[in-house]
């Protein structure tokens, strides 16, 4: 199956789709992942990102598509592909119809995890990273030991774009920029609106229900 995880930042895709991806075995395709990645190993692509995503603005339509055909085009997406933070512009999702029928490929779903402001800033404000890819949050997802990761045991550390400043910057670009891919793809018949208020079992039980229909 071919699906999207659209919502705010905060809205708690990337906690959803490590749990899709495990369960329906999908690839899951974060593009805030690849550019974090690129920053880290200095590639002329991170080299590029890097100032608009420390302010919390959205990286050129054009670097995105480039990234996100290249990773389509891999093997482990012939089955299937989660993408998760892409697209954000009505530009990206046209470029993104244009690829999947190029490639003979449909979108089967569009789950849009919807969260209220109030707590998708608590959300942003809390959450701690680990490099091993881990994600937590300081009170509603905690570590076993504070400041650890329970996975590698690597230190925890708070994203750039996390910090307050930064996260009001991302929840207005979010409104303008890509809020308007709900209506895009409910006129396309492919939306599915989970609520994300609910802690992370229910969201991905609620998840599961949705998504068994393409299986
Ligand atoms: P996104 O990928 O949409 O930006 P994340 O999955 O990273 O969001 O979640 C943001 C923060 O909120 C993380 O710290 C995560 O642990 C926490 N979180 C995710 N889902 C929930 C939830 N349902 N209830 C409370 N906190 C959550
Ligand atoms: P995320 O990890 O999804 O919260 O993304 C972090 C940041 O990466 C965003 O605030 C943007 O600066 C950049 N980014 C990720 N995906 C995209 C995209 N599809 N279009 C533009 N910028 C993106």
């Amino acid at each position: 199956m071919n699906i999207i995880l659209l919502g705010p930042p905060g809205a708690g895709k990337g906690t959803q789709a490590k749990k899709i991806s495990e369960h329906f075995s999908l690839p899951h395709i974060s593009t805030g992942d690849i550019l974090r990645e690129n920053i880290s190993n200095n590639t002329s692509l991170g080299l590029k990102a890097k100032s608009y995503m420390s302010r919390g603005e959205l990286v050129p339509d054009e670097l995105l598509i480039t990234i996100v055909k290249d990773r389509l085009s891999r093997k482990d997406c012939s089955e299937g592909f989660m993408l998760d933070g892409y697209p954000r512009t009505i530009p990206q999702a046209d470029a993104l119809q244009m690829i999947l029928t190029e490639s003979g490929k449909k979108l089967d779903a569009v789950l849009n995890i919807s969260v209220g402001d109030e707590e998708l800033v608590k959300r942003l404000s809390g959450r701690r990273m680990c490099k091993c890819g881990a994600s937590y949050h300081v009170s509603f997802n905690p570590p076993k030991k504070d400041g650890i990761c329970d996975v590698c045991k690597g230190e925890l550390y708070q994203r750039d774009d996390d910090k307050a400043e930064a996260v009001r910057n991302r929840l207005d670009v979010y409104k303008k920029q890509t809020q308007p891919l709900i209506d895009y793809y409910d006129k396309k018949g492919v939306l599915r609106t989970i609520d994300g208020e609910n802690d992370i079992p229910r969201i991905f039980e609620d998840i599961k229900e949705v998504l068994e229909q393409y299986e």
